[in-house]
């Protein structure tokens, strides 16, 4: 089932990372339009501003959460902190992520390699540890996790980050059946090649006007988040518009 669009997010709290830029920002300009008020975090103190701005001047509410990912102790304590002012979580977008290089395998620096496991595979289990017993205390939580149809394609050259991506979309697919007989429903987005800064490093000789918006792709994802919406463990293809299986044993 994809959502009609017509739901409303009002009273409920919505954690989205890299929230500064792209598709994380224009996912918490409509999740926040939708009466949800946005927990925003990324480093970019200015894009937070921004976004805030936009969020406040459309009727909307945000916290900002200036935030390094690879500071583990920092995102635990951001559970805490999340469980103390509002005493659950309703919706978890992790989003935040980085590309790496584009090279051959062998050619991947060490430290590029670390960095790039760290925030987009270490920072979303330390995330999904702190946000888990939050988001069993909604009475509809919903996790979403970005990743990559690179995830699948397993192409020359983007092995790291194909890689990070899978074990994004397997850590999700596991606590999704961990948490079939609560309310929580997780599920992972690929939001296909999007106009944003990551594409731009990812495919530098493409023109961007070719590619749809972050704006027009956040716009779909958020369809995902729909509360009626009870998928759980699948990937929801932006491009194909549909949520899609996989060949779970169970
Ligand atoms: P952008 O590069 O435009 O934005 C990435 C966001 O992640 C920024 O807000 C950035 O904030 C944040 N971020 C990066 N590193 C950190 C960090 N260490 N701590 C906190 N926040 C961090 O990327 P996109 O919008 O293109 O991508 C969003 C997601 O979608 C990613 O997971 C990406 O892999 C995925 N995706 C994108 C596609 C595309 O074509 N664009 C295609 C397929 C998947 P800041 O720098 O302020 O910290």
């Amino acid at each position: 089932m994809i959502s009609d669009g017509s739901f409303r997010l009002d009273g409920k709290l919505a954690l989205v990372t890299g929230a500064s830029r792209g598709i994380g920002y224009f996912l918490s300009k409509e999740l926040a339009a939708r009466g949800a008020h946005v927990i925003a975090v990324a480093r970019t103190v200015g894009g937070l501003e921004e976004l805030d701005d936009e969020i406040t001047a459309a009727g909307g509410s945000a916290t900002l959460v200036p935030l390094d990912l690879t500071d583990m102790p920092a995102i635990d304590r951001l559970g805490g902190s999340i469980y103390e002012r509002w005493g659950k979580l309703d919706i978890l977008v992790a989003n935040a992520g980085v590309l790496g290089t584009i090279s051959p395998i062998g050619h991947v620096e060490a430290k590029v390699f670390d960095k790039l496991m760290n925030i987009n595979v270490s920072s979303v289990w330390r995330l999904i540890r702190t946000t888990d017993p939050l988001l069993k205390l909604s009475d509809a939580g919903r996790a979403l996790l970005l990743s990559s149809g690179a995830a699948h394609s397993a192409r020359a050259y983007w092995g790291p980050y194909a890689a990070s991506k899978a074990a994004v979309e397997v850590m999700g697919r596991s606590w999704a059946d961990e948490a079939r007989q609560t309310k929580l429903r997780v599920n992972s987005v690929n939001p296909g090649a999007t106009r944003t800064a990551m594409r731009a490093q990812a495919v530098p000789g493409e023109d961007p006007e070719t590619l749809p918006t972050p704006a027009e792709v956040a716009a779909k994802i958020a369809l995902i988040l729909d509360p009626k919406i009870d998928d759980t463990g699948k990937l929801y293809d932006v491009r194909a518009g549909k949520l899609l299986g996989y060949n779970n044993p169970s």
